[in-house]
């Protein structure tokens, strides 16, 4: 027994810290998030979307909450994401299917109340056929070429026989109000819109209802600034930090000037120095492109990268930290630096927050629903 214990003790000793970073998100800064969003939509209703887990944070927690703060229309990409949101949000819920419908979800889409947002000619016959008095939502393409069926030839006859319950469109340029396609789409969907008289209307997204009450109609479809990201190239609200990683020091190394760090060595020091290695790496999402603009923080001060991220690991400048890290302590990555370390690894707030692993252990503060 005593063997035992001492046994114990002694791993203790070694592995006193946690070496597995974690993804904590932060439930009060989502309902603030979104409040936010529900005041800048006005009188139009505010929805969600929550496409991707809930933008990598997590459908399960994300949605209830959503929810509790008063959204009823929750926006997924894919039949089998609406069934697991239906799961999570129970049956009064409005669950919109971005892709529509096809031959294989028809039946599932039915059984499940989801509700497709039909795109193309063949899904609107299709729903014709199997589900005419189940209500569909229509998308149609303003201008982005993605998505529904284009505004050029629109003819609303082609929805005849249908329970439209909302018709939608989706803006191209919105991250730039001073783009010129935001207008044209705008005017483009009015006209649409008046098309369908009682039926709801729905343009904006996070960065659509930032453009004022004009793009706003009857529903709001808010995602990425829920979560915390920037809807806007540039300015806008301020938004509260939702995810945050925390990633342990495992070592701390002294390098001699000239040393390399990393994978080619790509990172050499150019005086004597320390680095903090972390147990975070591309696995866990953060991109291998981060490296060499991207950076952390310890105790809030910013630590550059150091070299090339690999799988688990990675390497921050930790000379000139006060006080200095030592293993076990905690570097923090994303929160308030979500974007600047998206752009820093050349890419926006979306792909990190949907890039975020599935190894990291995900906690959840702040008050669950
Ligand atoms: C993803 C998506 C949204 C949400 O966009 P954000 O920029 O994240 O606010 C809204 N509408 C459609 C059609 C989408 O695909």
């Amino acid at each position: 027994m005593g063997g035992r214990a001492g046994y114990r003790q002694g791993m203790t000793a070694v592995c006193a810290y946690p070496s597995r970073p974690r993804l904590i998100v932060d439930l009060d800064a989502l309902r603030a998030n979104y409040r936010l969003m529900a005041a800048r939509s006005g009188a139009a209703a505010t929805g969600a979307a929550i496409k991707a887990n809930a933008y990598g944070l997590g459908l399960e927690q994300v949605a209830p909450v959503l929810r509790e703060a008063g959204c009823t229309s929750f926006f997924c990409a894919n039949a089998a994401e609406g069934v697991q949101a239906r799961r999570v949000l129970g049956p009064a819920a409005e669950i919109l299917v971005l892709d529509g419908v096809c031959a294989e979800t028809v039946a599932l889409m039915r059984r499940e109340a989801l509700t497709p947002v039909l795109n193309t000619h063949e899904q609107i016959a299709l729903w014709r056929e199997a589900a005419a008095d189940t209500p569909a939502a229509l998308h149609v393409d303003t201008g982005m070429n993605r998505l529904g069926l284009p505004w050029r030839d629109f003819d609303a006859a082609a929805l005849e026989g249908l329970e439209l319950s909302l018709v939608m469109s989706h803006l191209a340029c919105a991250s730039d109000p001073g783009h010129a396609l935001n207008a044209r789409q705008l005017q483009r969907f009015r006209s649409i819109a008046a098309a369908f008289p009682g039926v709801r209307a729905s343009l904006a997204s996070s960065a659509g209802i930032l453009h004022g009450a004009d793009f706003h109609f009857d529903l709001t479809r808010p995602g990425i600034a829920l979560y915390g990201g920037a809807p806007l190239d540039a300015g806008g609200p301020a938004l509260a930090a939702v995810a945050r990683i925390e990633a342990p020091v495992l070592q701390v190394r002294t390098l001699k000037a000239g040393e390399g760090v990393g994978y080619g060595a790509d990172f050499v020091a150019p005086r004597d120095m320390a680095v903090a290695i972390l147990a975070l790496g591309y696995a866990d999402g953060l991109p291998r492109s981060a490296s060499p603009a991207g950076f952390a923080r310890f105790a809030g001060q910013r630590a550059a990268i150091a070299g090339r991220v690999s799988m688990d690991l990675s390497a921050f400048d930790a000379s000139g930290l006060d006080p200095a890290p030592r293993p076990g302590d905690s570097f923090t990555v994303l929160g308030d630096d979500l974007e600047a370390l998206a752009k820093a690894a050349g890419t926006v707030s979306y792909e990190v927050l949907t890039g975020l692993g599935a190894r990291l252990e995900r906690v959840y503060e702040g008050r669950h629903s």
